[in-house]
């Protein structure tokens, strides 16, 4: 099959499973000889695909997207990130692997007494997608890898099918590297003690587009309040790093009537992502 026509396939296929009423349906299981993806985050390996996704599906395979969620107002502008508080590139010394032990070794706040390991982030170093979610949940805690659980298994079916991307293609990260207990929300003083990790993740990947996912993500990142369901969808810039705000996909599994929004996110980061690179 002629490049083209694999491509025509793929999109086809993508776009029938989005109309087929789920975004997320299994992605064709990986050979289980495939690299585990944990190393990556230290190591330096060759992204095991281009680093800019795939070109956009034929005109014929979007017209079978889903039908347009209602129109919603347009949303105000989100305000220059106030997250954005240091700027952007300052070097923060160091390699990657530098940064990971000095997260492994952490006590800065009473996170480290409940947890069962620290969960840097893993991925590719290089990546074109910096995903950032919240903190680890219990099957984060056990591994020391972030999105594994349920939310996790979500996204690798999302990046797949929404932008043929592979988890070991992008970098994920969480806001906070440790578990809060029941998985409540991360107090702010645990936030703090934490956003300047991922500060320096940030600086040291330098990922061509963060992708914030859900509400303590975007709200974290960029210094403000406002309810997720006004922040997606948009973009705003994150230490000089092109964001998009998108739902959590633990939200998706709570509420499906948010693939399509979260789909519709993610087809901008893929339009950026096809923008030449600066
Ligand atoms: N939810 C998150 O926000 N991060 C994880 O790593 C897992 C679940």
């Amino acid at each position: 099959m002629t490049d083209v026509a694999e491509h025509l396939l793929l999109h086809l296929e993508t776009a029938a499973r989005m109309y087929g009423g789920d975004l997320l349906l299994p992605v064709t299981p990986r050979p289980a000889s495939a690299p585990p993806t944990r190393a990556k985050a230290t190591a330096a390996p060759a992204p095991v695909r281009p680093a800019v996704a795939p070109s956009p599906p034929p005109v014929a395979a979007r017209a079978k997207a889903p039908p347009a969620a209602p129109a919603r107002p347009a949303p105000a502008p989100v305000a220059a990130a106030a997250g954005d508080s240091t700027p952007a590139g300052v070097p923060a010394g160091g390699s990657l692997a530098e940064l990971r032990t000095e997260v492994l070794a952490c006590r800065r706040c009473k996170l480290c007494e409940g947890r069962k390991t620290v969960v840097f982030g893993e991925g590719n170093p290089t990546p074109p997608v910096l995903f950032v979610g919240e903190a680890p949940g219990a099957v984060e805690d056990r591994t020391g890898r972030p999105f594994v659980g349920p939310a996790g298994q979500l996204l690798d079916r999302i990046l797949e099918n929404a932008m043929g991307l592979r988890r070991e293609d992008v970098f994920i990260a969480n806001i906070n590297k440790c578990r809060p207990p029941g998985n409540r929300d991360p107090e702010p003083d645990e936030v703090a003690a934490c956003r300047g990790f991922l500060e320096r993740q940030i600086d040291l990947v330098r990922p061509r587009v963060i992708c914030a996912l859900g509400r303590i993500a975007a709200q974290t990142l960029l210094g403000v309040d406002t309810p997720i369901g006004r922040l997606r969808g948009q973009w705003t810039t994150v230490r000089g790093v092109p964001t998009m705000i998108t739902y959590h996909p633990a939200a998706l599994l709570r509420n499906p009537a948010l693939k399509r929004p979260t789909w519709d996110d993610l087809q901008l980061v893929q339009g950026r992502l096809r923008e030449p690179a600066v």
